[in-house]
C-alpha cells in the first residue's frame, strides 16, 4: 500500500529533485566491468585506472593470485597489455590497501567474502572497480559477483564474438568436462557463444 503525502513540507520524490549542495563530497562509486572471457574487461580496468592516475588520484590495482596465467601479478591483458598489481590471496586482503582508487582484476576468483569486503572499501570512501566474468560456463551466476552488480553504481557490460557466428556474445562455455567453477585457463579451453549457438558443439 502507498502512502498518501499530507505534510507539504514532505519533498515529493516525483516532482522535486534534491539540488546537489558543492561542498559535499562526492560518495565513493562502485564500477562493475563484467562479460563473457575475451571481451576486454582487463583492457577497460586498466584505462579506467589510468585515467583515474592522470587526475591526481592515487590508484591500486590487485589480482586474486590464483590468476598467473599471463603474469605473475601484473594486470595482463589477453593481447599482452599490462599494468603493475599485487597479487592477493583472499577478499580480505584488499582492505590492507587505501587508495583513492581500488580496482580487482578477475574478480569472479572470489567466490566468497568479496561482497563484504568491497562494502567496507566503499564505507572508507574508496572507489572501487571491479573486473570479472559475471556468469560461470555451466549459465550460473559467478561467486557473489550478481549481488555485486545490483550493488554497482555503474554497469559495463563487455560482449564478445561468438566463435560459431561471430555475432556479439555474452556466455562463455568451457570445451573440457568439469563442474567446478573456478578453472583457470584461456583461448582452447573456452569459447564465447551467442545464445543460438549456446549448445552447439
Ligand atoms: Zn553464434
Amino acid at each position: 500500500m502507498y502512502e498518501t503525502l499530507q505534510n507539504p513540507q514532505l519533498r515529493d520524490p516525483m516532482t522535486t529533485p534534491p539540488k546537489p549542495t558543492p561542498t559535499t563530497p562526492a560518495p565513493p562509486r562502485l564500477t562493475v566491468i563484467c562479460g563473457p572471457m575475451f571481451a576486454g574487461k582487463t583492457t577497460e580496468l586498466i584505462s579506467r585506472l589510468t585515467r583515474h592516475a592522470e587526475a591526481g588520484r592515487s590508484i591500486i590495482a590487485l589480482k586474486p593470485r590464483l590468476d598467473d596465467r599471463y603474469h605473475p601479478t601484473d594486470l595482463a591483458t589477453h593481447d599482452q597489455r599490462t599494468h603493475p598489481a599485487l597479487a592477493i590471496d583472499a577478499p580480505a586482503d584488499l582492505l590492507d590497501h587505501s587508495a583513492d582508487v581500488v580496482a580487482l582484476d578477475e574478480a569472479h576468483f572470489f567466490t566468497t567474502g568479496l561482497h563484504d569486503a568491497v562494502m567496507q572499501l566503499l564505507a572508507r570512501n574508496s572507489d572501487v572497480i571491479l573486473a570479472g566474468l559475471d556468469r560461470t560456463s555451466m549459465n550460473e551466476p559467478f561467486g557473489e559477483m550478481a549481488r555485486l552488480l545490483i550493488e554497482a553504481d555503474e554497469i559495463i557490460k563487455r560482449t564478445a564474438p561468438c566463435a560459431i557466428c561471430g555475432r556479439e556474445a555474452v556466455h562463455t562455455i568451457r570445451l573440457f568436462d568439469s563442474t567446478e567453477d573456478i578453472v583457470v585457463g584461456g583461448p582452447g579451453m573456452f569459447e564465447n557463444r551467442c545464445r543460438s549457438h549456446l549448445k552447439s558443439k
